[in-house]
């Protein structure tokens, strides 16, 4: 998906299923009985579920919509832009609104996921388009490396990684973010 940045995922996320219905008929979309279920479940899920977790909970709500159904207007919505997909690591990718798009960083040695500010890629951003006329879309893919306690861990000697010890002592910067 080629979704400029920043651009959506700051703008203000659409309070209703209606609204992004509206979206999806602005770009020439039809809003049928499928999509208006999956995107329901979208805007009640829990943030990060896969086409497996949203596919089960529309057929909890709507058994006879059919699988291939599912993960056509997945596709589809993507293509219309009203929602975006993320990877997490090695693992499926997650799907949100486009609105709530958002980048990650995401720790190697135990998991830990910090839901990283806009402004950490701004000076990339800057830097990306000034030399290679190039703009990035942090939310696609998370940022992987290693989150301050097991920096610390391995600073200590203990645990894996304990070979690649951090250099200087003052912490990786902006530790300070949510985990989930
Ligand atoms: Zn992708
Ligand atoms: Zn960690
Ligand atoms: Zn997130």
């Amino acid at each position: 998906m080629s979704r400029p940045w920043p651009a959506r995922g700051v703008g203000r996320p659409p309070s209703s299923v209606e609204e992004v219905l509206d979206l999806v008929r602005a770009q020439g979309g039809r809003a049928t009985a499928s999509r208006r279920v999956l995107l329901e479940v979208l805007f009640e899920a829990a943030d990060h579920c896969t086409a497996e977790d949203l596919a089960d909970a529309v057929q909890a709500r709507a058994p006879d919509v059919h699988l291939s159904t599912i993960y056509r207007n997945l596709d589809d919505l993507q293509r219309l832009g009203v929602i975006a997909h993320t990877h997490l690591g090695h693992g499926p990718a997650t799907y949100q609104l486009a609105t709530t798009a958002h980048a990650h960083l995401i720790c190697e040695d135990c998991g830990a996921t910090v839901e990283a500010p806009e402004e950490l890629f701004h000076g990339l951003a800057r830097v990306a388009r000034a030399r290679h006329g190039f703009v990035i879309d942090p939310h696609h893919f998370a940022i992987l490396g290693r989150c301050a306690t097991c920096t610390a861990r391995a600073a200590a000697g203990e645990g894996p990684g304990a070979q690649v010890a951090a250099s200087g002592g003052s912490g990786p910067p902006g530790g300070s973010g949510s985990r989930r």
